[in-house]
């Protein structure tokens, strides 16, 4: 039961020492951050739970544990950005598992094509984040592959700042956007290159999730994802990258 959230609304409070620490032990990235990112991250996090709204879907009680593990992962990309890069939603939907989507294209022919597509989350244009809490917890143990599905979600939030997911979120110059859009291609090619080298002709599969080859803004998610919770292997494979992110995330 959302027991001590329902105590915490309307105003944010201190996140109690036990909930806090508990949440530290389950996600070692968070864990591994230095004592100063650790209170801060206290901070925003509960500045988040208080303007956030979380429900279950089909029935799922949403425990203060759970709200605060999705809370603390999604404020650590704005931990040096602030909330209000978040204002644009209050909803964060969560699933006890991988969920069913409805998709519909329309091909260049104009054929309407209808399916339904099995994800473990979704961020919506000035809309909610859907989660798959299954996904959520099993994050700690995939920080080694660079997974996490938290981050990659509230990632595409940002990118959506200014319109639809491109892989570039808004940036203050258009000399900034200009050596974003130039580094991110290059890696992305790179990166899809390897990829498709992999999967056609046995090569050995890239670290990143081979997800990120399938769209500029995947991309970024994915490394994103990768950038916070495996820093150092990160650096090892997008030595190109880092400055880019540091300056964007305002990370050190
Ligand atoms: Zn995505």
């Amino acid at each position: 039961m959302l027991v001590w959230l329902k105590k915490l609304f309307p105003s944010a409070r201190a996140i109690p020492d036990e909930l806090w620490r508990h949440t530290l032990a389950q996600y070692l990235f968070l864990a591994d951050r230095p004592a100063q990112d650790q209170a801060r991250l206290r901070t925003l996090t509960a500045q988040f739970l208080a303007q956030k709204q979380f429900s279950g879907a089909h029935g799922l009680v949403v425990t203060d544990d759970m709200a605060v593990a999705i809370a603390a992962q999604a404020c650590l990309p704005v931990l040096n950005l602030g909330l209000k890069l978040y204002d644009d939603f209050k909803g964060i939907v969560v699933h006890s598992g991988a969920m069913l989507a409805r998709r519909h294209v329309v091909d260049a022919a104009g054929v309407h094509h209808f399916y339904k597509e099995e994800i473990a989350g979704e961020a919506m244009q000035g809309g909610p984040v859907t989660l798959s809490w299954q996904d959520v917890a099993a994050s700690s143990e995939h920080s080694a592959r660079g997974y996490n599905l938290v981050i990659h979600e509230f990632v595409h939030k940002l990118d959506m700042r200014d319109g639809t997911a491109t892989g570039c979120p808004p940036l203050p110059t258009r000399q900034a956007k200009t050596a974003w859009q130039s580094s991110m291609q290059a890696a992305y090619e790179t990166f899809q290159h390897q990829v498709v080298m992999a999967e056609r002709f046995g090569a050995e599969m890239p670290w990143l999730d081979a997800y990120g080859a399938t769209s500029p803004a995947e991309f970024f998610a994915v490394a994103s994802e990768a950038y916070f919770v495996n820093r150092s292997r990160f650096v090892q494979e997008f030595a190109g990258l880092k400055t880019l992110f540091d300056g964007f995330f305002k990370q050190k």
